[in-house]
């Protein structure tokens, strides 16, 4: 194996297209991320983010395009094979199990990507060290229902964690949160990423798109418009202009 100065793209979009009849949500989209990148994806309401993720995780079908993850074609594959291959997003809306404790929700996470190796024993100590991480310790035995909105938004990060990514996708976690709740969560972005966990973050927030991101995209009408350092993008007219016709 030779040394090149740039590693492997960890995920590559090719050509992806995404219909819903005879609308085009995401249009012909080509972007590698790197290992390790954090990666902020912005546009305004409607531009086919979401959609965007529904491809890369699996949920939507892409029509035509290609996603190579580790350099194999996982375009075929169900969503669950994938997040076992290493990917994993959070909802916009968190979706926890309200019947749940938090300790449970995460459990139901950790059994389905878990291998069958792993004892109880283990997926138990790897739960307790995700909640830890995620400050939400105290919270394990909490109903989900009993979360505030911030818990709830660590919790669907937990969530997504207890399924040991290579790539977590965040869509909007900060959403409706206070300033001091947006840094909690953005602290928590930046430990993750510092643990060798490539981010794609979506987000509104501008300040916490430029604090976290090596690179921003911006979508609009489901295409391309700017893509490069953060400060380069938000400082392009496009960009300027597709927020400003919101
Ligand atoms: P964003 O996340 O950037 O706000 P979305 O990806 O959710 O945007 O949506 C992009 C466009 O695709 C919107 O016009 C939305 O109405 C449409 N869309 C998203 N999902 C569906 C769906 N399942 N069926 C039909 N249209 C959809
Ligand atoms: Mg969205």
């Amino acid at each position: 194996m030779t040394l090149s100065e740039r590693p492997e793209p960890l995920l590559r979009i090719v050509s992806l297209t995404k219909r819903f009849g005879g609308f085009t949500a995401v249009d012909n989209v080509t972007v590698d991320i790197r290992p390790g990148e954090r990666f902020g994806l912005i546009g305004p309401n409607g531009s086919g983010k979401t959609t965007l993720i529904n491809c890369i995780s699996g949920a939507f079908r892409t029509e035509p395009g290609t996603v190579l993850f580790r350099d194999e074609d996982i375009t075929p594959l169900q969503p669950h094979v994938r997040t076992r291959r290493g990917i994993a997003r959070s909802f916009q809306i968190p979706r926890p199990f309200r019947s749940m404790t938090v300790a449970e929700n995460l459990m139901v996470a950790l059994d389905f990507a878990a291998h069958e190796h792993v004892s109880v024993v283990q997926r138990r100590d790897t739960m307790m060290s995700i909640l830890t991480q995620m400050g939400l310790a105290s919270k394990a035995n909490a109903s989900a229902t009993q979360l505030s909105q911030v818990e709830l938004r660590k919790m669907e990060l937990a969530r997504a964690m207890a399924t040991q990514p290579k790539l977590l996708i965040s869509d909007e976690a900060m959403a409706g949160l206070s300033n001091s709740e947006v840094d909690e969560v953005l602290d928590l972005l930046m430990s993750l990423a510092g643990q060798d966990i490539t981010i794609i973050m979506i987000e509104h927030i501008m300040q916490a798109v430029m604090r976290f991101s090596d690179r921003v995209m911006c979508l609009d009408a489901g295409r391309i418009i700017a893509i490069g350092p953060p400060s380069e993008v938000m400082a392009n007219p496009r960009v300027q202009e597709a927020y400003l016709g919101t």
